[in-house]
């Protein structure tokens, strides 16, 4: 079987779930090449020989500098021997080009996939439904049949430093309807699909009554002042265990933190080691994006919060006095 594998990157910087995918397919039996597509990145044609691909094919022109969904689908696409399948990871950017690849190739998608097996020459892959109360499983019964993986649900194989294998060079195809004028980073930190330990804030982080904003503000800005002081406890705890911070929709929502952090079913889905959930009650769209946390840990002032049945560890009570404690015994058994 041969499999292409996305690998995915912002300015020459890889996806860990890029490797991930590599991995996987190698797992699989199959023969991998990585797909590079971008300006100046030779440096990620050589990793991704070092985490197992057989063969690059890679695309190096200034016309490729930004990611465009489009370009990137019609180079790829044009490339020959198009193989049995191709795995993308499921980022923003992998997705969209899941979605390109497939109009182009005439073939189906399955979309954030949580593992694979292989039964004769089709993928049998499961995957999420209905919020991750479900797991379904699926093939795809066309060529190539086109996966997207969901970051740190397989195993990052092992970099062989030096590995090295044939590039193909393909030219690339930048006619397109669409251009990059710019755009704007959001802020650095950890990345929250990637974070191996993620501590999040919901609506409770602004529930503290006895804190008292400065003089003048209204009822709104007092709020989200409130907010910020408790947002504040919930990244020391986050700096100091290395953690991405993530947030609920009714926190990011009422502005207390950017929509980048919002974890759920219209947010980002993560899958972290350890996810401490802080004032976030556990609705089912918030537990979509992180049921598959491998060990969760729940602060909240209500016994009944709905997030405690899924939790693994629950600690009841105000997450005013406990975040603190929690942040000084880390820091204490961390030796930070
Ligand atoms: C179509 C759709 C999509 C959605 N997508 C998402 C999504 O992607 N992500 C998401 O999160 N939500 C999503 N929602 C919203 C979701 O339904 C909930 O409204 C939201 O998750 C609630 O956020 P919360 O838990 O922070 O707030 P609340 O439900 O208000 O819970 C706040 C919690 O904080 C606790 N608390 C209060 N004060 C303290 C304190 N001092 N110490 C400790 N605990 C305290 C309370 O006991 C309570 O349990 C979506 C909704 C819809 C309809």
């Amino acid at each position: 079987m041969n499999i292409w594998v996305y690998i995915d990157h912002f300015k020459g910087s890889a996806l860990p779930t890029s490797w991930e995918a590599v991995g996987v397919a190698k797992s699989l039996g199959a023969t991998v090449t990585g797909l590079v597509l971008g300006s100046g990145v030779e440096l990620v044609a050589k990793q991704a020989f070092e985490y197992g691909a057989d063969s690059v094919i890679l695309s190096d022109d200034p016309a490729l500098a930004d990611f465009r969904a489009e370009v990137f689908a019609s180079t790829i696409a044009a490339a020959s021997e198009i193989p049995d399948a191709i795995f993308l990871p499921t980022s923003t950017r992998g997705r969209e080009l899941a979605a390109m690849l497939a109009i182009d190739l005439n073939t189906g998608v399955l979309v954030d996939v949580t593992s694979i097996e292989l039964s004769g020459d089709k993928l049998v892959v499961t995957r999420p439904i209905y919020s991750g109360k479900i797991f379904q499983k699926e093939t795809c019964v066309s060529k190539p049949q086109i996966v997207t993986l969901r970051g740190r649900s397989f195993p990052k194989p092992a970099p062989t430093a030096g590995k090295a294998g044939e590039i193909k060079k393909v030219a690339a195809k930048p006619e397109a309807l669409t251009n990059v004028e710019g755009y704007t980073a959001s802020e650095g930190g950890v990345s929250l699909t990637d974070a191996g330990v993620i501590v999040s804030g919901g609506r409770g982080v602004s529930n503290n009554p006895s804190l008292q904003p400065p003089a003048g503000m209204d009822e709104k800005a007092a709020e989200i002042w409130r907010a910020q002081q408790g947002f504040k406890l919930v990244g020391d705890l986050a700096s100091v265990l290395g953690a991405a911070m993530g947030a609920s929709r009714a926190a990011v929502d009422a502005g207390y933190v950017p929509y980048s952090h919002q974890v759920g079913q219209t947010g980002k889905v993560v899958s972290p080691d350890l996810y401490i959930a802080c004032g976030i009650s556990g609705a089912i769209q918030h537990l979509a994006g992180m049921r598959t946390s491998k060990v969760i840990v729940a602060i909240n002032k209500d016994a009944d919060a709905p997030i405690f049945k899924l939790a693994r560890y629950g600690v009841v009570g105000d997450l005013f006095v406990i975040l603190p404690e929690l942040t000084e015994a880390f820091k204490k058994k961390l030796g930070k």
